[in-house]
């Protein structure tokens, strides 16, 4: 119904500003609701399982858009022969307690130690003191061991630890505090999330282990020679090898030296519980990401179907983002284009439901401030605003972070940003606000059909880019 309604050209004229050609015309094309709904009742359903990362069923859901792909009229992507890139990971498994050394003083798992995310390697280096308030911004040696120090009260230890993992620290330590309690009534088990099988030279090949020390042990910690060399000893059995799985479809333009636009979202989620929850085991993420992936899809049927276009657009359906973004990492590393020639990535997330502080009909542009590609889309009709929630820092919580500390111009359009479902068994199906999500979809064609045929490059603003 509301699809219907765009398509007689006001809704996309009211949002634009003056001098905006493509407002102004007529649409060309119509999501329609049962397309949406098609995609969602697949890739959502208690058939696929949740789409655990790194699994059969993420393996499933890559095959189900590549062949949509195919349908659409998309080709494989430059150098590729078919339209999945899929990558080794590493599923390794905790043996025993861990411990920790520093100078004088040795904690133990269990007692003042408290492992919660591991890396599945021990680390070992001069224990770098970092106040929480930079640690964000900080630049820390490859496998550096980091205390983090100073973390205010609004601020959760943990939270910061988990920015600084991609950094390339071995291990990040902080003191328990509030946050941390809620966390581990959730997760009294230290998680080892799976990570891409790189080389051990691979700047990113092992992120960091997570630790929480008691207030005591803290003390103790910040008492040692500022010099004292930390070590984490870990038990871990022999790696078992699993593979991550990217849907990649490719739209050539007419132009080769214009660039590439990347449209992208994420195919897993979080797969089934063994203890349900509610009576429900099963984490379908119709929302997350089904529903950014459902955008790319139909973003993908309505360009295909129109002239062709001067830019060539990549359409990207990631696996194992809930572990921390490995399909996006892999891709980043290995891009069918060099990354220069992307001119800028789009990623889809959670746009199922509408968030509260948002105006109507408005998706939320995450790190809206750090370039200018928010606020030119939404001149030319995109339903997109400013993330109201900055403190969240989602704008490094999804895939297009891999690509922003590339280099890449690289945003999530999100609809709420964390819903009363968020990774739970009940982002489901019923759960999901279908007018929004075609409204969405729909006001993205005609700025994205601009943008490929425009000489516009998205800019980073001055300190908006993000660093390795
Ligand atoms: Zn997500």
């Amino acid at each position: 119904m509301k699809a219907e309604l765009l398509n007689i050209s006001g809704t996309i004229g009211l949002l634009c500003m003056a001098g905006c050609a493509v407002g102004q015309a007529q649409q060309s094309w119509t999501v329609k609701p049962e397309w949406v709904r098609a995609h969602e009742d697949f890739l959502a359903s208690d058939a696929m399982a949740g789409r655990g990362s790194a699994t059969r069923d993420e393996q499933i859901s890559a095959e189900y858009v590549a062949s949509e792909f195919v349908a659409y009229g998309l080709k494989p992507a430059p150098g590729m022969a078919g339209m999945i890139q899929s990558a080794e990971v590493v599923a390794a498994e905790l043996d025993g307690k861990a411990s920790l050394s520093v100078g004088g003083v040795t904690l133990a798992e269990g007692g003042d130690l408290r492992l919660l995310i591991a890396s599945g390697a021990g680390a070992s280096g001069r224990m770098l003191r970092l106040p929480a308030a930079g640690a964000r911004e900080a630049t820390v040696p490859r496998r550096a061991v980091v205390l983090l120090t100073e973390v205010p009260a609004h601020e959760s230890g943990l939270m910061v630890a988990y920015q600084l993992r991609r950094s390339g620290a071995g291990l990040v330590l902080f003191e328990e505090d509030d946050a941390l309690r809620t966390y581990v009534a959730k997760n009294p088990n230290p998680r080892v999330p799976l990570r891409l099988n790189l080389p051990a030279n691979d700047a990113t090949a092992l992120p960091a282990t997570i630790a929480s020390v008691s207030r005591s042990a803290m003390e103790r910690l910040l008492a040692q020679n500022p010099d004292a060399v930390a070590t984490l000893t870990v038990h871990v059995l022999p790696t078992r090898l699993r593979k991550t799985y990217n849907a990649i479809g490719y739209l050539p333009g007419s132009d080769p030296m214009g660039g590439t636009i990347l449209l992208s979202a994420h195919l897993d989620h979080l797969g089934v519980v063994s203890t349900p929850i509610n009576g429900d085991a099963i984490f379908n993420g119709a929302n997350d990401d089904a529903a950014g992936t459902t955008a790319v899809l139909e973003l993908a049927h309505a360009l295909a179907a129109g002239p062709k276009l001067k830019r060539g657009i990549l359409f990207v359906c990631y696996g194992s983002e809930e572990v921390g973004g490995l399909g996006s990492q892999f891709f980043g590393n290995h891009p069918p284009v060099p990354l220069t020639q992307i001119v800028t990535n789009l990623e889809f997330e959670m746009i199922g439901a509408q968030d509260p502080k948002m105006p109507k009909g408005v998706l939320l542009l995450t790190g809206w401030d750090r370039s200018n590609l928010g606020p030119t889309l939404r001149d030319h009709g995109a339903m997109l605003g400013p993330d109201p929630y900055p403190e969240q820092h989602f704008f490094e919580r999804s895939d297009n972070y891999s690509l922003a500390l590339d280099g890449v111009v690289a945003h999530t359009a999100a609809g709420w940003g964390t819903p009363p479902t968020y990774h739970q068994p009940d982002d489901d199906l019923a759960h999901l606000d279908f007018d929004f999500m075609t409204t969405a979809i729909q006001s993205f064609i005609e700025p994205i059909r601009w943008l490929a045929e425009s000489d516009f490059r998205p800019q980073w603003n001055p300190g908006g880019q993000p660093k390795r």
